[in-house]
């Protein structure tokens, strides 16, 4: 357990002797992230990581080696100054820092609590290398975390300054990530945006999906004041392509514009027997009914959610291990996750599967469902599994999982999540002439995120497919960019 204090006091007085030498920065210890103790946490919807403190910041930022290449912005979807903005956090200049990020990225309190870092900045960071280890690379997402709950904390947010009226209107469909940074930035052009959401809280996945144990609501909630604030409207359970379709708004309501952001909220399914039985839950149902209608919260939740002490959970990444560590926090006592290939092979965040882990997720790895067991009632009793081994790797360069004949067994439980990710609803297309899409019914974009429909731009998951939230704003401000070009002309 390192000792923050004394390493704190040390920093300070090397510092007092000249700057750092990249043999000093070497020499500091990474900085560990608190969390709640996983026994208690398990049960509670608490958040789990509890951030750095202000000197646990400064420590880790001061490993830093400001790289004269930094390949960690080569990592960065949006292209943050990264070096820029450590350098100010290791001067405890955090109002700095947190503008710095904000140049680029509108969501930074989310972004640096959900966004795969290790498989982005932290993935091409010079001191992972210098390790050979990318978990010791700079924490770039805790620190950009701090920056962002700093600001909040301490009453810091400014708000953007928005250009004089226009008198354009701006429609934006989904009040996701992708939305809601088209729809910043369109209201900063000044023009007058209205978002449109099927559900009646505005956030998409980071309301709904994303539980409040990795992502408190109440930071998705202030981002989106903050958009009121700037004169957005939001328009909620308001479902185009029913309520109004996306023709009716853009010929009859007067918008000169809009932009399509309505993610990826079609659960697949394994498509094998007793899959409609009940108690089989795809995540997103699951976790919906967990976050958005509050089933944790049993006294007051307005929707029942279903009561199940064993649960399956099919699947191995960051959706997979949401819905299996909700299960606990919603009553379950055992919780087996189900993956046909190894730990190897898991596209889940490291750190959520050590969450899991620690939370007491069981991994079954390489076996998979092929039947879901059903009782007299209707209702899982259990799923039967086939065990696999890994052969040649498949297209996605992984080992492919190949089925051991006679390997069939029963897992007992009382309800199965199936988190086997998502597919784009084809509402918005089959109901706006003109608006393509290809086969897997991703709306097809130019550079500029323009559709084949003249006033319509599109930009997240339902360009990209299940993707990240960091795709999705930067795509989001792409298509605002665009957008505003085309208004202004
Ligand atoms: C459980 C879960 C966990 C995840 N964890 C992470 C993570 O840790 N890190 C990460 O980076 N990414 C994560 N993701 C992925 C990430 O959340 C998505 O990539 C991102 O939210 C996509 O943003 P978006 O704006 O395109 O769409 P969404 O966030 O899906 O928002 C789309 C919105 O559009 C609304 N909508 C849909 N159709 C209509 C319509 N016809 N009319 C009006 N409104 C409509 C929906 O209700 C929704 O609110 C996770 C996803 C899930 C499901
Ligand atoms: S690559 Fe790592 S060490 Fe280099 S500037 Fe980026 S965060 Fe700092």
């Amino acid at each position: 357990m390192i000792d923050v204090t004394q390493e704190y006091n040390k920093l300070q007085e090397k510092l007092k002797a000249g700057p750092l030498t990249a043999k000093d920065r070497n020499a500091i210890p990474q900085m560990e992230m608190p969390a709640r103790d996983p026994k208690v946490r398990a049960r509670q919807m608490d958040e789990v990581a509890l951030g750095f403190s202000k000197e646990q910041a400064i420590i880790e930022a001061n490993r830093c080696l400001q790289c004269a290449k930094p390949f960690c912005m080569e990592g960065c979807p949006v292209n943050i100054n990264i070096p820029k903005f450590i350098a100010e956090v290791a001067k405890g200049e955090f109002k700095a820092a947190v503008d710095t990020i904000k140049e680029t990225s509108l969501l930074p309190a989310i972004c640096g609590r959900v966004c795969p870092q290790e498989k982005q900045c932290q993935g091409k960071c010079t001191v992972g290398k210098i390790w050979k280890s990318p978990e010791k690379a700079v924490s770039i997402g805790r620190l950009e975390r701090f920056v962002a709950d700093w600001e909040r904390e301490n009453g810091q947010v400014s708000m953007p300054v928005v250009a004089k009226a226009t008198g354009k209107k701006v429609a934006v469909i989904g009040a996701g990530p992708a939305g809601l940074t088209v729809a910043a930035d369109c209201a900063r052009a000044g023009h007058a945006v209205t978002v449109f959401e099927a559900f009646h809280k505005a956030g998409g996945v980071m309301m709904y999906g994303i539980p409040e144990f990795r992502l408190p609501k109440k930071i998705v909630q202030d981002e989106i004041e903050n958009l009121q604030k700037i004169g957005v409207k939001f328009e909620t359970n308001f479902l185009v392509g029913r309520t109004n379709t996306l023709e009716q708004l853009l010929n009859e309501k007067g918008f000169d514009a809009a932009f399509v952001g309505t993610g990826a909220g079609l659960p697949k399914f394994l498509n094998i027997p007793g899959e409609n039985l009940i108690g089989v839950f795809s995540a997103n149902e699951y976790l919906t009914r967990a976050n958005l209608m509050k089933g944790y919260d049993k006294e007051h939740a307005a929707t029942p959610i279903y009561e199940a002490k064993h649960v399956v959970v099919c699947g191995a990444g960051n959706v997979a291990m949401d819905a299996a560590r909700m299960a606990f926090r919603l009553g379950a006592e055992t919780v087996d996750v189900v993956y046909r290939r190894t730990r190897n092979e898991m596209p889940a965040r490291l750190e959520e599967i050590g969450h899991a882990e620690e939370e007491g997720v069981n991994f079954r790895f390489l076996e998979n469902p092929v039947e879901v067991l059903g009782d007299e009632t209707g209702h899982v009793c259990g799923v039967r599994c086939l065990r696999y081994e890994l052969g040649e790797p498949d297209a996605s360069g992984r080992r492919s999982p190949v089925p051991i004949p006679g390997s069939e067994h029963d897992v007992a439980c009382d309800a199965m999540i199936v988190a086997l990710g998502n597919g784009s609803n084809p509402l918005l297309v089959s109901t706006t002439p003109g608006l393509n899409a290809d086969e897997k019914g991703h709306i097809t974009v130019d550079e500029g995120q323009a559709t084949s429909h003249a006033k319509v731009w599109a930009g997240g998951d339902i360009v990209l497919g299940a993707a990240t939230v960091i795709l999705a704003m930067g795509e989001g401000r792409k298509a605002a960019a665009s957008i505003n070009e085309y208004l202004a002309k």
